[in-house]
């Protein structure tokens, strides 16, 4: 779509809000810039904006009512505002946001990045705008980092997806893959190493599918982390999440011998029963993970791993679910992020038969979230009395300041004002009350990896 760049008003001040995941974040921060390259004032979301931005997500439970609530709140603390909704849900009901008293515009994943010129000066109407084409039309990639605590950053490297997960809306909600090229990362990467950050989490949709630009398959994600490693003055990369059929031994063996990339891998499984990865179409079956699993440990012993899991898929019998937990019970994992299926429209998993009942599915959630804390549990008491890097974040609460080693264990230790966005040579003392580790930090251990 055609956008022509309207003159704005000064002294504008613009809220912007984010529900979802890593890659909302950064694109969030990303409109924020463009707002302030723009002449806006960014403020927080109760100072009296006159354009909110909220980046919506499809894949939270109760995306219709966790918008609605923040459109509300929005207008009591700025009656007049501007209001625009963006992001997932934004693209798949566009309409049905439209009718959500108190929002001005509706955005599609191909409009989101011009909204400023395409809202013609925030002029408020009777009824609300819906920009948004068909999801086909988003094919171009914008790039961006958000800098949240000032001690790491979501660098957003990919976007889309062209797997065909029964359950998922996300390639409906955002499109075809499609990525940075390698100097385009490269470059905010170095932006970012100007700054104090001292992590960056590399983030995409199906991040081990980095590389096509242009529709083309240019690069691999392992031509990626390999030029990063190289950028001096960024002390940490994490990769977020990544596909388990595209988890390499290259990139595994690679990760092994990095000083920069942390020994810590996000792996989905879904499922631990081949019958219903078929069915949910995940490109490979237990097997390929387990072994995964099995090369990230014989490398990385101290290796950080955490899966994603789904109860309630339809077709999941008790055996089959009890599958599940045989298979991730055994396996060498440090914890789990578990979703309880629930149905999205247009999607291919909505017409299956076979639906668990949503009490069978809360229990069945329910026993995974108790596995996943003893699965923690266990890797945090390995790590006891072992030593250990740790970034210390900004936030501090009760004089106590928390932190991640890199094999992300949380950490705490008593404030130091000194400490803060530093790396830290530590000591894993004893698992406290709240789950995390006590630590006590080695004198004058300030680390800096040298570029
Ligand atoms: S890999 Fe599957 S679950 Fe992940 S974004 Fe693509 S379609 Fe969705």
């Amino acid at each position: 779509m055609q956008s022509q760049l309207i003159e704005l008003p000064m002294n504008k001040k613009v809220a912007l809000y984010t529900l979802g995941c890593k890659l909302n974040f950064s694109e969030t921060s990303t409109i924020a810039r463009n707002f302030e390259q723009r002449g806006f004032k960014r403020v927080g979301f109760t100072d009296r904006a006159d354009v909110y931005v909220i980046n919506t997500c499809s894949v939270t439970d109760n995306a219709d009512k966790k918008c609605k609530k923040v459109v509300k709140e929005a207008r009591r603390f700025s009656p007049d505002a501007y209001i625009v909704i963006i992001g997932c849900y934004a693209q798949l009901k566009p309409k049905e946001i439209a009718k959500i008293e108190g929002v001005d515009a509706v955005l599609g994943a191909a409009e989101k990045f011009q909204l400023i010129d395409l809202l013609d000066g925030f002029v408020r109407q009777k009824e609300a705008r819906v920009i948004a084409s068909e999801i086909k039309e988003a094919n171009a990639f914008v790039g961006g980092y958000s800098i949240n605590d000032r001690t790491r950053t979501f660098l957003k490297v990919q976007d889309g997806c062209n797997y065909n997960c029964a359950f998922c809306t996300i390639p409906l909600a955002r499109g075809k893959s499609r990525s940075s090229t390698v100097e385009a990362v490269l470059k905010h990467a170095q932006e970012i190493a100007a700054t104090d950050v001292k992590e960056v989490v590399l983030t995409g949709v199906n991040l081990g599918d980095f590389g096509i630009v242009e529709g083309k398959r240019q690069f691999k994600f392992f031509d990626l982390i390999k030029e990063l490693d190289k950028v001096g003055g960024i002390e940490r990369f994490r990769i977020s999440s990544i596909e388990p059929n595209l988890l390499t031994d290259e990139i595994i063996d690679f990760v092994a011998h990095s000083k920069r990339f942390v020994p810590h891998f996000h792996i989905p499984l879904q499922s631990g029963a081949d019958a219903i990865l078929e069915s949910m179409r995940r490109r490979y079956r237990k097997q390929l993970y387990a072994d995964r699993i099995a090369h990230i440990k014989a490398k990385m012993p101290h290796c950080c791993i955490g899966v994603d899991v789904i109860t309630g898929f339809p077709g999941e019998t008790e055996e089959l679910f009890m599958e599940t937990y045989q298979f991730l019970n055994e396996l060498d994992v440090s914890y789990l992020h578990v979703f309880t299926y629930s149905e999205r429209a247009n999607t291919a998993a909505v017409a299956m038969g076979n639906v668990v009942p949503m009490k069978t599915r809360n229990q069945r959630s329910k026993m995974l979230r108790g596995l996943s804390h003893k699965k923690k549990r266990i890797f945090y008491e390995q790590n006891i009395g072992k030593t250990a890097t740790v970034l210390f974040e900004h936030d501090v609460q009760n004089n106590v300041m928390e932190g991640f080693t890199e094999n992300y264990v949380r950490v705490r230790a008593p404030y130091d004002p000194l400490k803060t966005n530093t790396l830290q040579q530590v000591e894993l003392l004893q698992i406290n009350q709240e789950g995390l580790v006590d630590i006590n930090i080695l004198e004058n251990s300030v680390l800096k990896i040298q570029s």
